[in-house]
Protein backbone atom coordinates (compact mmCIF):
# COMPACT_ATOMS: atom_id res chain seq x y z
CA UNK A 1 0.00 0.00 0.00
CA UNK A 2 3.06 2.60 0.75
CA UNK A 3 4.64 1.46 -1.73
CA UNK A 4 1.78 2.27 -4.28
CA UNK A 5 1.53 5.70 -2.87
CA UNK A 6 4.99 6.39 -3.22
CA UNK A 7 4.96 5.75 -6.42
CA UNK A 8 1.53 7.18 -6.66
CA UNK A 9 3.33 10.35 -5.32
CA UNK A 10 6.50 10.56 -8.24
CA UNK A 11 3.64 9.84 -11.09
CA UNK A 12 2.08 13.34 -9.69
CA UNK A 13 5.22 14.94 -8.68
CA UNK A 14 6.58 14.08 -12.32
CA UNK A 15 3.65 15.31 -14.49
CA UNK A 16 3.82 18.74 -12.29
CA UNK A 17 7.26 18.62 -12.84
CA UNK A 18 7.59 19.01 -8.87
CA UNK A 19 11.17 20.26 -7.80
CA UNK A 20 11.73 19.59 -3.90
CA UNK A 21 13.81 22.56 -2.76
CA UNK A 22 14.10 22.37 0.81
CA UNK A 23 14.29 19.72 3.73
CA UNK A 24 10.77 20.33 4.65
CA UNK A 25 9.55 19.53 1.53
CA UNK A 26 11.65 16.72 0.75
CA UNK A 27 9.90 15.18 4.46
CA UNK A 28 6.54 15.96 3.32
CA UNK A 29 6.77 14.73 -0.11
CA UNK A 30 8.83 11.26 0.98
CA UNK A 31 7.54 10.99 4.61
CA UNK A 32 6.43 7.51 3.97
CA UNK A 33 9.15 6.20 1.33
CA UNK A 34 11.99 5.82 3.81
CA UNK A 35 12.97 6.56 7.76
CA UNK A 36 13.81 10.19 8.03
CA UNK A 37 17.02 9.40 9.90
CA UNK A 38 18.14 6.99 7.13
CA UNK A 39 17.71 9.31 4.07
CA UNK A 40 19.64 12.20 6.83
CA UNK A 41 22.44 9.45 6.43
CA UNK A 42 22.63 9.22 3.26
CA UNK A 43 22.41 12.75 2.84
CA UNK A 44 25.56 13.27 4.87
CA UNK A 45 27.64 10.34 3.25
CA UNK A 46 27.38 11.99 -0.03
CA UNK A 47 28.10 15.35 1.59
CA UNK A 48 31.50 13.32 2.75
CA UNK A 49 32.30 11.84 -0.10
CA UNK A 50 32.57 15.42 -1.73
CA UNK A 51 34.29 16.51 0.92
CA UNK A 52 36.71 13.83 0.82
CA UNK A 53 36.73 14.40 -2.80
CA UNK A 54 37.64 18.33 -2.81
CA UNK A 55 40.48 17.51 0.15
CA UNK A 56 41.87 14.85 -2.22
CA UNK A 57 42.69 17.69 -4.86
CA UNK A 58 45.83 19.39 -5.14
CA UNK A 59 43.84 23.06 -5.61
CA UNK A 60 43.39 24.96 -2.80
CA UNK A 61 39.29 25.49 -2.56
CA UNK A 62 37.37 27.76 -0.91
CA UNK A 63 33.25 28.09 -1.59
CA UNK A 64 32.87 32.05 -0.38
CA UNK A 65 30.19 34.28 0.69
CA UNK A 66 28.88 37.36 -1.09
CA UNK A 67 31.16 39.34 0.95
CA UNK A 68 33.69 37.33 0.57
CA UNK A 69 34.37 35.54 3.69
CA UNK A 70 35.52 31.75 3.40
CA UNK A 71 31.92 29.33 4.19
CA UNK A 72 34.10 26.27 3.37
CA UNK A 73 37.49 24.61 2.63
CA UNK A 74 39.36 21.96 1.12
CA UNK A 75 42.09 20.16 3.56
CA UNK A 76 45.13 22.14 0.88
CA UNK A 77 44.70 24.62 3.63
CA UNK A 78 46.55 22.61 5.90
CA UNK A 79 49.04 21.15 2.71
CA UNK A 80 49.84 24.79 2.82
CA UNK A 81 50.15 25.65 6.26
CA UNK A 82 47.78 28.44 6.55
CA UNK A 83 45.83 26.92 9.11
CA UNK A 84 43.26 24.33 10.14
CA UNK A 85 40.52 23.73 7.96
CA UNK A 86 38.26 23.68 10.89
CA UNK A 87 38.98 27.73 11.79
CA UNK A 88 38.92 29.13 8.30
CA UNK A 89 35.68 29.66 8.37
CA UNK A 90 34.56 33.67 8.08
CA UNK A 91 38.17 34.78 6.99
CA UNK A 92 38.35 36.53 4.07
CA UNK A 93 40.55 34.77 1.35
CA UNK A 94 43.14 37.92 1.41
CA UNK A 95 43.30 37.07 4.94
CA UNK A 96 43.62 33.60 4.47
CA UNK A 97 46.57 33.30 2.12
CA UNK A 98 47.84 36.78 3.01
CA UNK A 99 47.96 36.23 7.09
CA UNK A 100 49.10 39.89 8.60
CA UNK A 101 49.17 41.34 5.08
CA UNK A 102 48.51 45.60 5.72
CA UNK A 103 50.23 46.20 2.23
CA UNK A 104 47.55 49.17 0.87
CA UNK A 105 48.56 48.18 -2.65
CA UNK A 106 48.57 44.10 -2.22
CA UNK A 107 48.33 43.02 -5.59
CA UNK A 108 46.86 39.04 -4.68
CA UNK A 109 44.47 41.71 -2.71
CA UNK A 110 43.38 44.18 -5.12
CA UNK A 111 42.80 41.35 -7.89
CA UNK A 112 40.78 38.94 -5.41
CA UNK A 113 38.49 41.84 -5.11
CA UNK A 114 38.04 42.66 -8.42
CA UNK A 115 37.21 38.65 -9.42
CA UNK A 116 34.49 39.16 -6.53
CA UNK A 117 32.98 42.18 -7.84
CA UNK A 118 33.08 40.37 -11.73
CA UNK A 119 31.34 37.41 -9.62
CA UNK A 120 28.83 39.48 -8.18
CA UNK A 121 27.95 40.13 -11.37
CA UNK A 122 27.66 36.35 -12.24
CA UNK A 123 31.03 36.67 -14.22
CA UNK A 124 33.94 34.24 -13.62
CA UNK A 125 37.36 35.26 -13.57
CA UNK A 126 40.63 34.21 -13.52
CA UNK A 127 44.08 35.47 -12.56
CA UNK A 128 47.56 34.63 -12.65
CA UNK A 129 50.09 36.24 -10.98
CA UNK A 130 53.88 35.13 -8.74
CA UNK A 131 52.68 35.97 -5.14
CA UNK A 132 56.14 37.01 -3.30
CA UNK A 133 54.52 36.46 0.51
CA UNK A 134 54.25 32.69 -0.44
CA UNK A 135 56.60 32.63 -3.01
CA UNK A 136 54.62 30.09 -5.53
CA UNK A 137 52.70 31.50 -8.87
CA UNK A 138 49.57 31.07 -8.78
CA UNK A 139 46.44 30.79 -10.77
CA UNK A 140 43.22 31.91 -9.04
CA UNK A 141 40.07 31.09 -10.62
CA UNK A 142 36.74 32.24 -9.47
CA UNK A 143 33.40 31.05 -10.17
CA UNK A 144 30.01 32.69 -8.94
CA UNK A 145 27.38 29.72 -7.57
CA UNK A 146 24.28 29.58 -6.46
CA UNK A 147 23.88 27.47 -3.85
CA UNK A 148 20.16 28.06 -2.62
CA UNK A 149 17.30 30.13 -4.84
CA UNK A 150 16.58 32.30 -2.27
CA UNK A 151 20.12 32.92 -0.52
CA UNK A 152 22.91 35.61 -2.02
CA UNK A 153 25.32 33.87 -4.78
CA UNK A 154 28.52 32.56 -3.25
CA UNK A 155 31.54 32.35 -5.37
CA UNK A 156 33.73 28.93 -5.92
CA UNK A 157 37.45 29.92 -5.54
CA UNK A 158 40.22 28.10 -7.37
CA UNK A 159 43.61 28.44 -6.24
CA UNK A 160 46.08 26.18 -8.26
CA UNK A 161 49.91 26.53 -7.25
CA UNK A 162 51.27 26.34 -10.62
CA UNK A 163 55.17 26.97 -9.35
CA UNK A 164 56.13 23.63 -11.00
CA UNK A 165 54.42 24.51 -14.30
CA UNK A 166 56.06 27.65 -14.71
CA UNK A 167 59.49 26.53 -13.59
CA UNK A 168 59.45 24.40 -16.07
CA UNK A 169 57.77 26.58 -18.86
CA UNK A 170 60.83 28.98 -17.77
CA UNK A 171 63.73 26.31 -17.81
CA UNK A 172 62.71 25.47 -21.22
CA UNK A 173 62.72 29.33 -22.43
CA UNK A 174 65.76 29.35 -20.94
CA UNK A 175 67.29 26.18 -23.25
CA UNK A 176 65.64 27.60 -26.10
CA UNK A 177 67.68 30.55 -25.43
CA UNK A 178 70.81 28.91 -24.80
CA UNK A 179 70.37 27.01 -28.11
CA UNK A 180 69.75 29.98 -30.23
CA UNK A 181 72.47 31.49 -28.37
CA UNK A 182 74.60 28.16 -29.36
CA UNK A 183 73.88 28.02 -32.91
CA UNK A 184 74.29 31.44 -33.21
CA UNK A 185 78.02 31.12 -31.26
CA UNK A 186 78.50 28.32 -33.89
CA UNK A 187 77.44 30.48 -37.02
CA UNK A 188 80.26 33.07 -35.94
CA UNK A 189 82.94 30.96 -35.02
CA UNK A 190 82.65 29.34 -38.02
CA UNK A 191 82.59 32.37 -40.25
CA UNK A 192 85.88 33.49 -38.46
CA UNK A 193 88.73 33.09 -39.69
CA UNK A 194 91.79 33.35 -37.32
CA UNK A 195 91.98 32.32 -33.84
CA UNK A 196 91.51 36.05 -32.64
CA UNK A 197 88.95 36.64 -34.56
CA UNK A 198 87.00 33.43 -33.39
CA UNK A 199 87.84 34.00 -29.52
CA UNK A 200 86.62 37.57 -30.22
CA UNK A 201 83.20 36.13 -31.72
CA UNK A 202 82.86 33.91 -28.76
CA UNK A 203 83.54 36.15 -26.47
CA UNK A 204 80.74 38.51 -27.80
CA UNK A 205 78.00 35.73 -28.25
CA UNK A 206 78.62 34.17 -24.31
CA UNK A 207 77.47 37.68 -23.23
CA UNK A 208 73.86 36.83 -23.97
CA UNK A 209 74.29 33.87 -21.87
CA UNK A 210 76.03 34.86 -19.24
CA UNK A 211 76.86 38.29 -17.59
CA UNK A 212 80.51 39.01 -16.75
CA UNK A 213 82.35 41.72 -16.22
CA UNK A 214 85.75 40.07 -17.47
CA UNK A 215 86.42 37.40 -20.45
CA UNK A 216 89.70 36.07 -21.85
CA UNK A 217 90.71 33.63 -24.80
CA UNK A 218 94.03 32.65 -23.98
CA UNK A 219 96.55 30.24 -26.70
CA UNK A 220 98.97 27.67 -25.08
CA UNK A 221 102.64 27.92 -26.39
CA UNK A 222 103.74 25.09 -25.18
CA UNK A 223 107.69 25.98 -26.56
CA UNK A 224 108.14 28.57 -24.87
CA UNK A 225 105.27 27.76 -21.96
CA UNK A 226 103.72 31.10 -22.62
CA UNK A 227 99.77 31.85 -22.84
CA UNK A 228 98.66 34.08 -26.24
CA UNK A 229 96.21 36.64 -25.56
CA UNK A 230 93.66 35.98 -28.10
CA UNK A 231 90.96 38.09 -26.95
CA UNK A 232 89.75 39.85 -23.66
CA UNK A 233 87.11 41.56 -22.91
CA UNK A 234 86.19 43.63 -19.75
CA UNK A 235 83.96 46.38 -18.33
CA UNK A 236 86.61 48.64 -17.74
CA UNK A 237 90.40 48.10 -18.59
CA UNK A 238 92.06 44.87 -18.95
CA UNK A 239 95.83 44.11 -17.66
CA UNK A 240 95.97 41.06 -20.04
CA UNK A 241 96.07 42.57 -23.74
CA UNK A 242 94.84 40.97 -26.69
CA UNK A 243 98.11 40.18 -28.76
CA UNK A 244 100.53 39.47 -26.32
CA UNK A 245 102.22 36.75 -24.58
CA UNK A 246 102.24 36.02 -20.77
CA UNK A 247 104.63 33.70 -18.92
CA UNK A 248 102.74 30.44 -17.57
CA UNK A 249 103.57 31.36 -13.81
CA UNK A 250 101.15 34.46 -13.91
CA UNK A 251 98.30 31.71 -13.94
CA UNK A 252 99.48 29.08 -11.73
CA UNK A 253 97.49 29.11 -8.74
CA UNK A 254 97.54 26.20 -6.25
CA UNK A 255 97.47 22.24 -7.25
CA UNK A 256 93.44 22.75 -8.06
CA UNK A 257 93.64 25.89 -10.19
CA UNK A 258 95.93 25.27 -13.19
CA UNK A 259 95.09 26.84 -16.23
CA UNK A 260 94.60 23.05 -17.45
CA UNK A 261 91.90 22.28 -15.34
CA UNK A 262 88.75 23.14 -14.67
CA UNK A 263 87.78 25.65 -11.28
CA UNK A 264 85.62 27.96 -9.91
CA UNK A 265 86.33 30.49 -7.11
CA UNK A 266 82.97 31.95 -5.36
CA UNK A 267 85.32 34.64 -4.26
CA UNK A 268 88.82 35.99 -5.06
CA UNK A 269 88.70 37.88 -2.02
CA UNK A 270 89.08 34.71 0.03
CA UNK A 271 92.02 32.99 -1.83
CA UNK A 272 95.29 32.49 0.64
CA UNK A 273 97.44 31.98 -2.70
CA UNK A 274 96.02 33.84 -5.59
CA UNK A 275 98.14 33.57 -8.74
CA UNK A 276 99.10 37.06 -10.20
CA UNK A 277 96.48 36.96 -12.61
CA UNK A 278 93.93 36.43 -9.66
CA UNK A 279 95.38 39.33 -7.77
CA UNK A 280 95.38 41.54 -10.59
CA UNK A 281 91.75 40.53 -11.23
CA UNK A 282 90.59 41.41 -8.01
CA UNK A 283 92.71 44.44 -8.09
CA UNK A 284 90.43 44.96 -10.94
CA UNK A 285 87.14 44.51 -8.60
CA UNK A 286 86.30 40.88 -10.06
CA UNK A 287 85.43 37.87 -7.51
CA UNK A 288 83.38 35.56 -8.38
CA UNK A 289 85.86 33.66 -11.37
CA UNK A 290 85.71 30.56 -13.76
CA UNK A 291 88.30 29.44 -15.64
CA UNK A 292 87.95 26.49 -18.67
CA UNK A 293 90.92 24.73 -20.28
CA UNK A 294 90.33 24.78 -24.10
CA UNK A 295 91.29 21.49 -25.51
CA UNK A 296 91.20 19.73 -28.87
CA UNK A 297 91.05 15.72 -29.45
CA UNK A 298 93.07 15.72 -26.41
CA UNK A 299 95.81 18.11 -26.35
CA UNK A 300 95.30 21.37 -24.23
CA UNK A 301 95.08 24.30 -26.51
CA UNK A 302 94.36 26.92 -24.28
CA UNK A 303 91.87 28.47 -21.47
CA UNK A 304 88.75 30.55 -21.19
CA UNK A 305 87.98 32.45 -18.45
CA UNK A 306 85.16 34.64 -16.76
CA UNK A 307 84.96 37.28 -14.25
CA UNK A 308 82.06 39.27 -12.34
CA UNK A 309 81.76 41.54 -9.90
CA UNK A 310 79.27 40.17 -7.43
CA UNK A 311 81.13 36.67 -5.58
CA UNK A 312 79.13 33.19 -6.30
CA UNK A 313 77.32 34.54 -9.23
CA UNK A 314 77.79 31.80 -11.65
CA UNK A 315 75.35 28.84 -11.58
CA UNK A 316 75.70 25.37 -13.03
CA UNK A 317 73.63 25.82 -15.86
CA UNK A 318 75.57 29.36 -17.00
CA UNK A 319 78.86 27.10 -16.40
CA UNK A 320 77.20 24.60 -18.42
CA UNK A 321 76.51 26.72 -21.21
CA UNK A 322 79.83 28.83 -21.30
CA UNK A 323 81.60 25.25 -21.29
CA UNK A 324 79.59 24.59 -24.20
CA UNK A 325 81.03 27.38 -26.11
CA UNK A 326 84.21 26.37 -25.00
CA UNK A 327 83.82 22.89 -26.63
CA UNK A 328 83.17 25.02 -29.53
CA UNK A 329 85.48 27.47 -29.19
CA UNK A 330 88.54 24.75 -28.81
CA UNK A 331 87.68 22.87 -32.03
CA UNK A 332 87.43 26.68 -34.41
CA UNK A 333 90.48 27.16 -32.78
CA UNK A 334 92.44 24.07 -33.86
CA UNK A 335 90.91 24.24 -37.08
CA UNK A 336 92.21 27.57 -37.42
CA UNK A 337 95.68 26.72 -36.65
CA UNK A 338 95.74 23.86 -38.90
CA UNK A 339 94.79 25.66 -41.82
CA UNK A 340 97.04 28.62 -41.41
CA UNK A 341 99.94 25.59 -40.46
CA UNK A 342 98.64 23.99 -44.23
CA UNK A 343 98.63 27.63 -45.72
CA UNK A 344 102.37 28.44 -44.58
CA UNK A 345 103.42 24.98 -45.68
CA UNK A 346 101.55 25.39 -49.46
CA UNK A 347 103.51 28.48 -50.15
CA UNK A 348 106.69 27.28 -48.66
CA UNK A 349 106.06 24.06 -51.25
CA UNK A 350 104.66 26.36 -53.91
CA UNK A 351 107.97 28.27 -53.40
CA UNK A 352 110.22 25.35 -53.16
CA UNK A 353 108.58 24.21 -56.36
CA UNK A 354 109.12 27.35 -57.97
CA UNK A 355 112.98 27.42 -57.32
CA UNK A 356 113.02 23.50 -58.82
CA UNK A 357 111.20 24.56 -62.18
CA UNK A 358 113.55 27.63 -62.49
CA UNK A 359 116.35 25.12 -61.41
CA UNK A 360 115.52 22.53 -64.10
CA UNK A 361 114.93 25.05 -67.02
CA UNK A 362 118.49 27.13 -66.19
CA UNK A 363 120.64 23.63 -65.82
CA UNK A 364 118.28 22.60 -69.41
CA UNK A 365 119.34 26.31 -70.90
CA UNK A 366 123.47 25.66 -69.76
CA UNK A 367 122.93 22.06 -71.33
CA UNK A 368 121.97 22.96 -74.58
CA UNK A 369 124.79 24.87 -75.94
CA UNK A 370 127.60 22.58 -75.21
CA UNK A 371 125.35 19.88 -76.16
CA UNK A 372 124.22 21.69 -79.72
CA UNK A 373 128.42 22.35 -80.01
CA UNK A 374 129.41 18.50 -79.12
CA UNK A 375 126.69 17.32 -81.59
CA UNK A 376 127.60 19.44 -84.40
CA UNK A 377 131.66 18.38 -84.10
CA UNK A 378 130.56 14.77 -84.26
CA UNK A 379 128.24 15.57 -87.03
CA UNK A 380 131.29 16.98 -88.53
CA UNK A 381 133.72 14.07 -87.68
CA UNK A 382 131.43 11.78 -89.52
CA UNK A 383 130.30 13.58 -92.45
CA UNK A 384 133.85 15.52 -93.43
CA UNK A 385 137.22 13.95 -94.61
CA UNK A 386 138.84 17.04 -93.12
CA UNK A 387 140.39 15.21 -90.49
CA UNK A 388 141.76 11.84 -92.00
CA UNK A 389 139.44 8.83 -92.99
CA UNK A 390 137.38 7.45 -90.10
CA UNK A 391 138.20 3.47 -89.29
CA UNK A 392 135.05 1.38 -89.15
CA UNK A 393 135.21 1.07 -85.36
CA UNK A 394 136.16 4.94 -85.21
CA UNK A 395 132.66 5.61 -87.46
CA UNK A 396 130.80 3.13 -84.97
CA UNK A 397 131.84 5.05 -81.72
CA UNK A 398 131.02 8.45 -83.68
CA UNK A 399 127.81 7.10 -85.04
CA UNK A 400 126.89 5.69 -81.60
CA UNK A 401 127.73 9.74 -80.24
CA UNK A 402 125.68 11.18 -82.53
CA UNK A 403 122.66 9.07 -81.78
CA UNK A 404 123.11 9.55 -78.07
CA UNK A 405 123.63 13.24 -78.37
CA UNK A 406 120.50 13.38 -80.43
CA UNK A 407 118.71 11.70 -77.72
CA UNK A 408 119.99 14.31 -75.12
CA UNK A 409 119.05 17.20 -76.98
CA UNK A 410 115.76 15.52 -77.72
CA UNK A 411 115.34 15.85 -73.87
CA UNK A 412 116.74 18.76 -72.95
CA UNK A 413 113.60 20.62 -75.69
CA UNK A 414 111.61 18.66 -74.15
CA UNK A 415 112.39 19.91 -70.89
CA UNK A 416 112.76 23.50 -72.24
CA UNK A 417 109.21 23.07 -74.13
CA UNK A 418 107.61 22.41 -71.00
CA UNK A 419 109.02 24.75 -68.17
CA UNK A 420 108.54 28.17 -70.75
CA UNK A 421 105.38 26.56 -72.56
CA UNK A 422 103.21 29.62 -73.46
CA UNK A 423 99.65 29.56 -73.77
CA UNK A 424 99.37 33.06 -75.08
CA UNK A 425 101.03 32.61 -78.47
CA UNK A 426 99.35 29.19 -79.95
CA UNK A 427 99.57 29.81 -84.07
CA UNK A 428 96.09 28.37 -84.77
CA UNK A 429 95.81 27.13 -87.92
CA UNK A 430 92.74 24.88 -89.54
CA UNK A 431 93.66 21.45 -89.39
CA UNK A 432 91.88 18.34 -91.86
CA UNK A 433 92.08 15.78 -89.67
CA UNK A 434 91.70 13.13 -92.11
CA UNK A 435 94.17 14.41 -94.54
CA UNK A 436 96.73 15.98 -91.99
CA UNK A 437 97.01 12.63 -89.34
CA UNK A 438 97.88 9.93 -91.94
CA UNK A 439 100.33 11.71 -93.43
CA UNK A 440 101.51 12.87 -89.73
CA UNK A 441 101.84 9.14 -88.77
CA UNK A 442 103.90 7.81 -91.70
CA UNK A 443 106.12 10.83 -91.97
CA UNK A 444 106.95 9.38 -88.11
CA UNK A 445 106.77 5.58 -89.48
CA UNK A 446 109.65 6.54 -91.83
CA UNK A 447 111.43 8.85 -89.47
CA UNK A 448 115.28 7.50 -89.35
CA UNK A 449 115.82 9.20 -85.93
CA UNK A 450 112.89 6.82 -84.29
CA UNK A 451 114.45 4.44 -81.58
CA UNK A 452 113.74 1.08 -83.46
CA UNK A 453 112.80 -2.20 -81.98
CA UNK A 454 113.43 -5.38 -83.51
CA UNK A 455 109.84 -6.72 -84.34
CA UNK A 456 108.09 -4.65 -86.70
CA UNK A 457 104.59 -2.37 -84.85
CA UNK A 458 101.96 -2.58 -87.31
CA UNK A 459 100.20 1.19 -87.76
CA UNK A 460 96.61 1.60 -88.23
CA UNK A 461 94.73 5.25 -89.60
CA UNK A 462 91.26 5.25 -89.47
CA UNK A 463 89.72 9.25 -89.96
CA UNK A 464 86.82 10.64 -89.80
CA UNK A 465 86.64 13.44 -88.29
CA UNK A 466 86.01 17.40 -89.34
CA UNK A 467 88.20 20.10 -89.34
CA UNK A 468 89.60 21.25 -85.97
CA UNK A 469 91.86 24.73 -85.02
CA UNK A 470 94.94 23.81 -83.49
CA UNK A 471 98.84 24.54 -83.17
CA UNK A 472 99.67 22.32 -86.14
CA UNK A 473 103.40 22.17 -84.08
CA UNK A 474 102.09 21.49 -80.97
CA UNK A 475 99.43 18.93 -81.94
CA UNK A 476 101.79 17.01 -83.51
CA UNK A 477 103.98 17.14 -80.58
CA UNK A 478 101.25 15.37 -78.92
CA UNK A 479 100.79 12.67 -81.50
CA UNK A 480 104.47 11.84 -81.59
CA UNK A 481 104.61 11.79 -77.76
CA UNK A 482 101.57 8.79 -77.28
CA UNK A 483 103.13 7.05 -80.56
CA UNK A 484 106.46 6.72 -79.32
CA UNK A 485 105.23 5.69 -76.46
CA UNK A 486 102.72 3.28 -77.86
CA UNK A 487 105.67 1.97 -79.91
CA UNK A 488 107.56 1.97 -76.85
CA UNK A 489 105.26 -0.30 -74.08
CA UNK A 490 103.68 -2.67 -77.25
CA UNK A 491 105.42 -6.13 -77.66
CA UNK A 492 107.04 -7.46 -80.69
CA UNK A 493 104.61 -7.61 -83.56
CA UNK A 494 101.72 -5.81 -82.15
CA UNK A 495 99.05 -3.27 -83.80
CA UNK A 496 98.65 -0.04 -82.88
CA UNK A 497 95.59 2.04 -84.00
CA UNK A 498 95.20 5.65 -84.56
CA UNK A 499 91.73 7.12 -84.92
CA UNK A 500 89.90 10.50 -85.45
CA UNK A 501 86.21 10.99 -85.38
CA UNK A 502 83.79 13.39 -84.46
CA UNK A 503 81.60 13.97 -81.65
CA UNK A 504 78.97 16.65 -80.96
CA UNK A 505 81.19 19.49 -81.00
CA UNK A 506 84.76 17.97 -80.32
CA UNK A 507 87.15 15.76 -82.28
CA UNK A 508 88.65 12.60 -80.59
CA UNK A 509 91.64 11.11 -81.54
CA UNK A 510 92.99 8.08 -79.97
CA UNK A 511 96.10 6.01 -80.13
CA UNK A 512 95.29 2.08 -79.19
CA UNK A 513 98.40 -0.36 -78.42
CA UNK A 514 98.34 -3.73 -77.37
CA UNK A 515 101.27 -2.88 -74.86
CA UNK A 516 102.02 -3.72 -71.19
CA UNK A 517 98.99 -1.50 -70.22
CA UNK A 518 98.36 0.69 -66.83
CA UNK A 519 97.48 -0.43 -63.48
CA UNK A 520 94.03 1.59 -63.08
CA UNK A 521 95.08 3.54 -59.77
CA UNK A 522 98.18 4.90 -61.87
CA UNK A 523 96.15 6.14 -64.59
CA UNK A 524 95.52 9.86 -63.23
CA UNK A 525 99.48 10.07 -62.34
CA UNK A 526 100.91 9.33 -65.79
CA UNK A 527 100.43 13.07 -66.77
CA UNK A 528 102.48 14.64 -63.91
CA UNK A 529 105.65 16.11 -64.57
CA UNK A 530 108.53 13.41 -64.69
CA UNK A 531 105.79 10.49 -63.16
CA UNK A 532 106.67 6.67 -64.44
CA UNK A 533 104.33 4.30 -63.55
CA UNK A 534 107.67 2.04 -63.01
CA UNK A 535 109.97 3.98 -61.25
CA UNK A 536 112.46 2.49 -59.90
CA UNK A 537 115.86 2.43 -60.67
CA UNK A 538 116.08 -0.98 -62.51
CA UNK A 539 113.35 -0.19 -64.71
CA UNK A 540 112.70 -1.65 -68.36
CA UNK A 541 111.56 1.55 -70.32
CA UNK A 542 114.25 4.39 -70.11
CA UNK A 543 112.25 8.18 -70.48
CA UNK A 544 111.61 10.85 -68.17
CA UNK A 545 107.59 11.50 -67.48
CA UNK A 546 107.62 14.49 -69.35
CA UNK A 547 106.40 13.57 -72.56
CA UNK A 548 102.11 13.42 -71.28
CA UNK A 549 102.88 16.53 -69.01
CA UNK A 550 103.99 18.28 -72.42
CA UNK A 551 100.75 16.65 -73.98
CA UNK A 552 98.19 17.55 -71.25
CA UNK A 553 99.31 21.33 -71.26
CA UNK A 554 99.25 21.79 -75.07
CA UNK A 555 96.08 20.03 -75.17
CA UNK A 556 94.57 21.97 -71.83
CA UNK A 557 95.82 25.64 -74.02
CA UNK A 558 93.55 24.36 -76.89
CA UNK A 559 90.63 24.32 -74.89
CA UNK A 560 90.78 20.10 -74.94
CA UNK A 561 91.08 17.14 -72.53
CA UNK A 562 93.93 14.50 -72.74
CA UNK A 563 93.06 10.71 -70.47
CA UNK A 564 93.84 7.69 -71.01
CA UNK A 565 92.25 3.80 -70.09
CA UNK A 566 93.61 0.49 -69.81
CA UNK A 567 92.13 -2.58 -68.66
CA UNK A 568 95.35 -3.17 -66.37
CA UNK A 569 98.74 -4.62 -66.76
CA UNK A 570 99.54 -6.98 -70.18
CA UNK A 571 96.05 -5.31 -71.56
CA UNK A 572 97.23 -2.08 -73.32
CA UNK A 573 96.19 1.57 -73.30
CA UNK A 574 94.31 3.90 -75.07
CA UNK A 575 95.07 7.44 -75.39
CA UNK A 576 92.33 10.08 -75.83
CA UNK A 577 92.89 13.42 -77.19
CA UNK A 578 89.51 15.35 -77.22
CA UNK A 579 89.70 19.32 -79.57
CA UNK A 580 87.03 21.67 -79.95
CA UNK A 581 85.91 21.49 -83.69
CA UNK A 582 86.42 24.76 -85.67
CA UNK A 583 83.35 26.24 -85.62
CA UNK A 584 81.90 26.82 -89.49
CA UNK A 585 82.87 30.56 -89.55
CA UNK A 586 86.52 29.16 -88.77
CA UNK A 587 85.93 26.41 -91.33
CA UNK A 588 85.73 29.00 -94.18
CA UNK A 589 89.09 30.54 -92.94
P1 LIG B 1 108.34 8.90 -70.59
O1 LIG B 1 109.13 9.90 -71.28
O2 LIG B 1 108.96 8.40 -69.33
O3 LIG B 1 107.76 7.86 -71.44
P2 LIG B 1 105.65 9.98 -70.46
O4 LIG B 1 105.23 11.21 -69.75
O5 LIG B 1 105.48 9.96 -71.91
O6 LIG B 1 107.13 9.75 -70.01
O7 LIG B 1 104.90 8.79 -69.81
C1 LIG B 1 104.80 8.66 -68.39
C2 LIG B 1 104.65 7.22 -68.00
O8 LIG B 1 103.37 6.74 -68.42
C3 LIG B 1 105.62 6.29 -68.63
O9 LIG B 1 106.83 6.21 -67.92
C4 LIG B 1 104.88 4.97 -68.57
O10 LIG B 1 105.05 4.41 -67.31
C5 LIG B 1 103.44 5.38 -68.75
N1 LIG B 1 102.98 5.24 -70.16
C6 LIG B 1 102.88 6.20 -71.08
N2 LIG B 1 102.38 5.70 -72.23
C7 LIG B 1 102.18 4.39 -72.03
C8 LIG B 1 101.69 3.32 -72.84
N3 LIG B 1 101.30 3.50 -74.10
N4 LIG B 1 101.60 2.09 -72.28
C9 LIG B 1 101.99 1.88 -71.00
N5 LIG B 1 102.47 2.84 -70.19
C10 LIG B 1 102.56 4.09 -70.70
Amino acid sequence: MTRKRSAKHREESKERNLEIHSLEELKNWCWDEEPIELLFGKVERAKREWEATADALPQLICLVDERGRILRANRTVETWNLGRVTAVRGLELHELLHPHCTHPACLLNRLLKHARIEAGKGQPAELALRDTVLNRHLLVRVQPVQVLENMAPSMVVVVQDVSDQKRAEESLKRHAQRLEAMTEIQSAILAARSPEEIAQAALIRIRQLVHFHHARVTLYKPESREFFVLAADANGDTHLRPGRSYPDSFFLGNRDRQPDKFFVIDDLATLSDPSIVERQLLNDGIRSYVSLPLSAEGDFIGSLSLGTITPSSFDNEQIKAVSEVGDLLAIATRQARLYHQLQRANTELEKALHSKDQMIQNVSHELRTPLSIIYGYTEVLLETSDQGPLTPKQARILQAMLQQGERLRFMVERILALQTFDAQHLQLQQIQLDRWLPAMVSRWESRASRPTRSAPIRFQVECSASPILADMGLLQQVMVNLLDNAQKFSPKGGTVRISARAEDDYAILAVFDQGIGIPPEKLSHIFERFYQVDGSATRRYGGMGIGLALCRTIVEAHGGRIWAESQGEGHGSTFYVLLPKASSQEESL
